[in-house]
């Protein structure tokens, strides 16, 4: 879609002038802004204030170098990142990236994208995301500790509990958040919730480690549940082996859906019986192996090379969790044809632009990640709020609270894209919700 609106064709041109070679940030400005054309058209204030030209400038960026010692005593260099991209709401809230894939464009994107899905949850947390380069993959326990370290030695002069709390993401774990936080409290001597996703033994929220999956499936379940049908007897694909799929399948399982088929970056497994749960968290939480494994361990199982192909797989519903761009057009094309009914991404931006006009073209239900995906960081910021009272809530407590949240954040945003845009629109619905209450707090600071 081209922009009809020129302030918003200005602003984008701009973006695109001082971001060259972004594309991934660039994707995910420009799929924000394009919703935006009814609000600016409502909202001469919003435009007079310059909302938007400032809200896709990110307030600071830290690009620093991270050097730790291998096994073999070879020194090792990577790059570590924090955008710290809009407090207007809160403080800094984001995930922290491993993966060699890292680079300024995908957190830029994903920092971006953060700043409306934070709003979405309606509790008080800005954007922001971090990562590096370094791939936890094959390293040993001493060194993604040591890795770890020199990366919080100097992410901890940024961060603060009041200041910006990272979080999990692709390749960083429990184990990955551990080694951090214990870095944070040696250097700065305090024990304040300044990472969330913590090990229970130290600060950490039951259900956080559930909440991204279980989240998603909520969301997916209300939205099912508004055009009169539910999870019950319906096939789920899920993208992805890592938390947030393994938690999408359990909670998709519980609802009554049969998950038939589960990816890594090598291929996919598919179990016309049912994925065995216990037996993925066995290879991928406990033994850190290959999805593969899984069909050699379950009779009846198979495994299948390369990961686009999972989205070739007959399903009612798709859950993509595993990373962005993971479906372009011919895998979104391929799930239209086999019938594919709803699509609710877990992942950050899994489904390219071009995939989403196809989906929204069939008709399907669609749930975009901002919305879908956002109970990781609800949960997350449930977790501040229990280090702030130096409380616990228990796990019941803890997912109903995320069950309300994702119930609300489908009803907010299916009222947007009703008012704004066209119902059931959850794309331009969750854009601008998100944007709404992030741009009235920036209005009410004045130009900073
Ligand atoms: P994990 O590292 O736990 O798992 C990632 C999974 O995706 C792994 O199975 C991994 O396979 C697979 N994967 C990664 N890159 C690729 C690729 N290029 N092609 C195919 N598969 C790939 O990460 P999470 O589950 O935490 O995150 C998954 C997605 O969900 C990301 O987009 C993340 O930003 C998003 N998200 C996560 C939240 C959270 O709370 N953790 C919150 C909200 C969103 P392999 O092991 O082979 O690399």
């Amino acid at each position: 879609m081209a922009f009809k609106n020129e302030y918003l064709a200005g602003v984008y041109e701009d973006v695109c002038k001082r971001n060259p070679n972004e594309p991934e940030f660039l994707q995910a400005v420009k799929e924000v802004l394009e919703t935006l054309e009814p609000v600016v058209e409502k909202r001469p204030d919003i435009v007079a204030a310059g909302v938007i030209d400032r809200l896709v400038e990110p307030e600071r960026a830290i690009i620093f170098r991270v050097s730790w010692v291998d096994d073999s005593g070879k020194v090792r260099v990577n790059r570590g990142y924090r955008y710290q991209f809009n407090s207007a709401i809160g403080p800094y809230k984001g995930g922290i990236r491993l993966h060699p894939s890292v680079n300024p464009s995908i957190i830029k994107f994903l920092g971006f994208e953060q700043i409306f899905k934070n709003s979405l949850t309606g509790l008080p947390i800005g954007g922001g995301k971090g990562g590096s380069d370094f791939d936890p993959k094959g390293k040993s326990d001493g060194e993604v500790m040591r890795f770890c370290q020199s990366f919080m030695t100097e992410l901890a002069k940024h961060i603060g509990a009041d200041t910006d709390v990272p979080a999990g993401d692709i390749g960083t774990g429990a184990r990955e958040i551990g080694y951090m936080y214990g870095q944070y409290k040696r250097l700065r001597n305090e024990f304040t919730g300044v990472l969330t996703g913590k090990g229970l033994t130290y600060g950490g929220s039951l259900a956080r480690k559930e909440a991204t999956g279980y989240g998603l499936c909520y969301f997916t379940e209300e939205m099912l549940k508004n055009n009169g049908t539910s999870f019950a007897g319906k096939t789920v694909v899920v993208s992805g082996s890592g938390n947030v799929a393994i938690y999408a399948t359990e909670k998709a399982t519980q609802l009554g859906g049969k998950v038939i088929a589960m990816s890594d970056s090598s291929g996919y497994v598919v179990d016309n019986d049912g994925i065995k749960l216990d037996v993925v968290k066995q290879i991928k939480e406990v033994e850190r192996l290959r999805i593969s494994e899984y069909a050699n361990r379950v009779p009846g199982a198979q495994f299948f090379p390369g990961c686009s192909g999972i989205w070739t797989v007959k399903c009612d519903i798709a859950l993509p969790c595993a990373t962005q761009n993971e479906i372009n057009e011919e895998s979104a094309k391929a799930l239209i044809a086999n019938g594919c009914q709803v699509v609710a991404e877990g992942a950050n931006m899994p489904s390219t632009p071009e995939a989403i006009a196809a989906f929204q073209a069939a008709g399907l239900l669609f749930g975009p990640a901002k919305a879908a995906n956002a109970g990781g960081v609800a949960t997350s910021a449930l977790e501040m709020s229990q280090n702030s009272m130096r409380y616990s809530w228990t796990f019941e407590e803890v997912d109903a609270k995320l069950k309300q949240i994702m119930i609300g954040i489908y009803n907010n945003a299916y009222k947007a894209s009703a008012e704004y845009a066209t119902p059931g629109d959850l794309v331009a619905g969750a854009n601008i919700a998100g944007f709404l209450k992030v741009a009235d707090a920036m209005l009410a600071h004045g130009v900073i």
